[in-house]
């Protein structure tokens, strides 16, 4: 009989998941792997959670969906009131959907039909930053800054271009101060704008702490604050991709408090669920949302799923549970711990070039050269050995290719569970440190 279910979950290639336990997932066979990237940073309470299975289990007895085209819910008004409560300043409307590249797809539409709203509807390109990943539908993809990702499906529906991210540890030059870097770096923003003609543009859109195509680097302090101004400068909307690095990830439940900014817009999704229901919100503000609501009337946008009750309540239960729980001063404990015991372990190893990021928001940069900072041949696929190594010991983690420019440079990205212990830090890095060391033997 054929495989009737195709995509990433072929059966043969990949062992079954049957049960989840903690910071532990567990296959068909009884072996248990410890995760020590949340899946791809999603499972930020781990795979068990009592108070939100509790949650679903009520909110199943009690409503399991209502159509929005006809009700709104308890658990969806809560949730928006939940995350308006903890939002960065002047961001006061949600819009749920279903995961992350849909947030994004409805940030790009929203800013659109925000600058069609207002008489500016020859405002319709996006910035974006080589080093990134917005999703995977039309709009999100041509977004991202991957170009092997686009490449098959150009020409794309958003005309973006795409600057330098803000990489300090390849492209800080010599004796440049930290603070002279992220404004020479954020002014290829504004040079970009220029090029293109400010009036066509309509977005600028980053992670701020860049994730699954670079392994957790954040931009230096300063940056984001130079690139608000040149946005606000030219009526640019900026669009803040917290999809990965939000929901407390890095130790703030939105990333961007930590480089002092406000965007005008934010997506999130994975942590938000936790793996427990797939969600995804785009934020933004009173100013965006009443304007579009002024002219047409509401935003033409819409998919069957969102604002799903039991999806609702699975989110809530997980707000809920990171700041009543402390769990962001906790990441950002644990973060520091596991930061210091993977220098402990591999910071002086010849082929770790970098160990960075923020809170539980870690990645490691394989070099074959500390001193010139030269990856290794790309043919090697040094990241798949160590993915396959770590998997083989127990260990889910999530190397990627093609950190520097989508084609050379290999990277770890790690994001455990929030409630990691001590003893696991310990774990986690004895058993990546040996894939790693396995790999390059
Ligand atoms: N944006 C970022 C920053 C992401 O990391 C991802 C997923 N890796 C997405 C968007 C897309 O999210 P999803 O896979 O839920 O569509």
């Amino acid at each position: 009989m054929p495989d009737h279910l195709f995509g990433r979950s072929t059966k043969g290639a990949l062992p079954v998941a049957v049960r989840g336990e903690g910071c532990y997932l567990i296959d068909a066979a009884g072996k248990r792997y410890f995760d020590g990237s949340g899946g791809a940073a999603v499972s930020c309470l781990g795979h068990s959670d009592a108070g939100v299975r509790a949650a679903l289990h009520d909110q199943l007895d009690r409503l399991a969906f209502a159509h929005t085209g006809f009700f709104t819910s308890e658990p969806a008004e809560a949730l928006a009131d939940r995350l308006i409560a903890h939002a960065p300043p002047g961001i006061d409307r949600v819009y749920l959907v279903s995961g992350g590249s849909e947030a994004v797809e409805a940030a790009l539409k929203l800013a659109r039909q925000y600058f069609m709203e207002i008489g500016q509807p020859q405002r319709h390109r996006v910035i974006a930053r080589r080093q990134s990943y917005h999703g995977n539908t039309l709009g999100a993809l041509a977004a991202g800054g991957n170009a092997w990702r686009r490449a098959q499906f150009a020409p794309l529906l958003v005309e973006t271009s795409h600057i330098a991210p803000c990489y300090e540890y390849r492209d800080r030059a010599p004796g440049e101060t930290v603070e002279a870097y992220g404004l020479r770096v954020a002014d290829e923003l504004e040079a970009e704008i220029n090029r293109l003609g400010p009036e066509t543009v309509m977005a600028f859109i980053a992670e701020p702490v860049v994730g699954a195509t670079a392994g957790a680097v954040p931009a230096v302090p300063g940056y984001f604050r130079r690139i608000r101004e040149i946005c606000d400068q030219h009526g640019i909307l900026l669009i803040l991709d917290e999809v990965m690095c939000g929901m407390g990830r890095t130790g703030h439940l939105f990333a961007c408090e930590e480089d002092g900014v406000a965007p005008d817009l934010i997506t999130i999704a994975k942590g938000l669920g936790a793996g427990y229901q797939p969600i995804g919100a785009l934020l933004t503000s009173g100013r965006i949302y009443d304007a579009v609501a002024a002219g047409s009337g509401f935003f033409q946008h819409g998919h069957t799923y969102m604002g799903h009750p039991m999806v609702a309540a699975a989110a809530n239960a997980v707000l809920e549970a990171i700041v009543a729980r402390g769990l962001l001063a906790r990441v950002r404990e644990q973060g520091a711990r596991l930061q210091a015991a993977l220098e402990a372990e591999l910071g002086q190893h010849p082929h770790i070039g970098d160990i960075r990021g923020r809170g539980l928001f870690r990645g490691v940069e394989l070099v074959a050269d500390r001193e010139t900072k030269a990856p290794f041949d790309p043919a090697l696929k040094l990241h798949a050995r160590v993915k396959a190594l770590a998997f083989e010991a127990g260990l889910i983690c999530y190397p990627m290719g093609g950190t520097i420019d989508g084609q050379r440079g290999d990277h770890i990205l790690l994001a455990p569970p929030f409630i990691i212990e001590d003893a696991q830090i310990d774990e986690l890095v004895s058993k990546l440190s040996g894939a790693i060391r396995g790999a390059l033997a």
